[in-house]
């Protein structure tokens, strides 16, 4: 091999090792396997400990790769997409991958009476919050030179978001919006979904220990090797490299929507991408919310949804969820969670 050809394929590793496109590493016996890679807009990470674990550890980069295909909206040929170009003209049958998604996602619309709706599309791109191809260097979102829409526009895209005309039929296997302009978008749940078909690969092969991390959404499937919990760090929304909380976490999902994810700020005021469905505008009470619940979409779900509640509304709700609870941080970088979480959380001095 010629020297400029080596060159090159060391160039070429490096850059696949820096977009992270899939490393998978084989398990000696006793040791964990690993997964890292990029699907469904965000890292990807598992680590799962056990006999057959390789097995299903070849399987995940494939499955996230066939949600982000059904389910990304900015996916020309996804399942969303093709729902997306005939709102007000008829239902499009979908995977019944997608139509389960969708069902979720209609039960937390009904269940936070519409502070979580998967039909705020057009609002997303009002806002400009559009998804970028890749995730920025330093892994945060800022979006530059943007400033909010007028009243007027946010009012008129409002009247083309609501989650009472998505319909679906688990039968017939489709999904409709019934308004021409609507715009049905799973970010807000998509990754929890994911979690939990990744977490059910690891179970089906019967493996008991795994840490599944999407881009922050997590599911910590039984206990670490010593037999202690997994402890999970929440990320202060202010400063990337810091931690905030330590959760113990065991057989539980737990997800994260904070508004340093994407955001600007316009006259000295932050503006993220978690939109409160009934004002039309970004969400304000909260720099954060952690939620810890038994399925990874209902973490992801209902991280969104407490976010745009705020912190009296959404500890509330959280209170009423058997299994769920929640870590709150305001954006003065105070630190509350609900009942279920005493004894297990370590908050830090900031
Ligand atoms: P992230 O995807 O950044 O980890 P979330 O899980 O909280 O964070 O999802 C945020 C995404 O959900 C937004 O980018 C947008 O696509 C969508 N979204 C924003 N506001 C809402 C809302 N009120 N209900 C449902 N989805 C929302
Ligand atoms: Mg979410």
């Amino acid at each position: 091999m010629g020297r400029r050809a080596w060159l090159l394929g060391v160039i070429a590793v490096a850059a696949l090792a820096l977009v992270g496109v899939i490393a998978l590493r084989p398990n000696a016996p006793g040791e964990p396997v690993e997964v890292t890679g990029f699907a469904m807009g965000t890292f990807v990470r598992v680590v799962a400990d056990g006999p057959r674990a390789a097995q299903a550890a070849e399987q995940v980069m494939p499955l996230l790769q066939a949600m982000t295909q059904a389910l990304d909206r900015f996916e020309p040929d996804s399942d969303v997409s093709r729902i997306n170009a005939r709102a007000g003209r008829g239902p499009v049958r979908v995977q019944a991958e997608t139509v389960a998604v969708v069902q979720d996602a209609l039960r937390l619309a009904h269940l936070t009476e519409g502070a979580f709706d998967p039909t705020v599309g057009p609002l997303v791109d009002l806002w400009g919050f559009v998804q970028t191809e890749e995730a920025p260097a330093d892994g945060e979102g800022t979006v530059r030179g943007r400033r909010p829409p007028a009243p007027e526009a946010i009012a008129q895209v409002l009247e083309r978001v609501g989650y009472q005309h998505l319909r679906v039929d688990e039968e017939a296997s489709t999904v409709e919006l019934v308004q021409p302009g609507m715009g049905l978008d799973l970010g807000g749940i998509a990754k929890g979904a994911a979690v939990d078909r990744v977490a059910q690969l690891f179970r089906d092969v019967g493996v008991e220990r795994a840490l599944i991390d999407l881009g922050g959404n997590l599911y910590a499937l039984g206990r670490k090797a010593d037999g202690s919990p997994w402890r999970v760090g929440i990320r202060h929304p202010r400063n990337p490299g810091a931690v905030l909380a330590i959760v113990e976490a065991r057989d539980v999902a737990i997800a994260t929507s904070g508004d340093y994810e994407r955001y600007f700020i316009h006259e000295g005021v932050r503006y993220s991408h978690l939109l409160d469905p009934r004002t039309g505008s970004p969400a304000r009470e909260l720099a954060s919310v952690t939620i810890l619940a038994p399925k990874g979409v209902d973490a992801d779900g209902l991280s969104t949804a407490v976010f745009v509640l705020g912190p009296e509304a959404g500890a509330q709700l959280v209170e009423s969820l058997p299994g769920v609870e929640a870590i709150f941080v305001d954006p003065a970088m105070n630190v509350t969670y609900t009942s279920g979480l005493e004894g297990r959380i370590e908050v830090l001095t900031r």
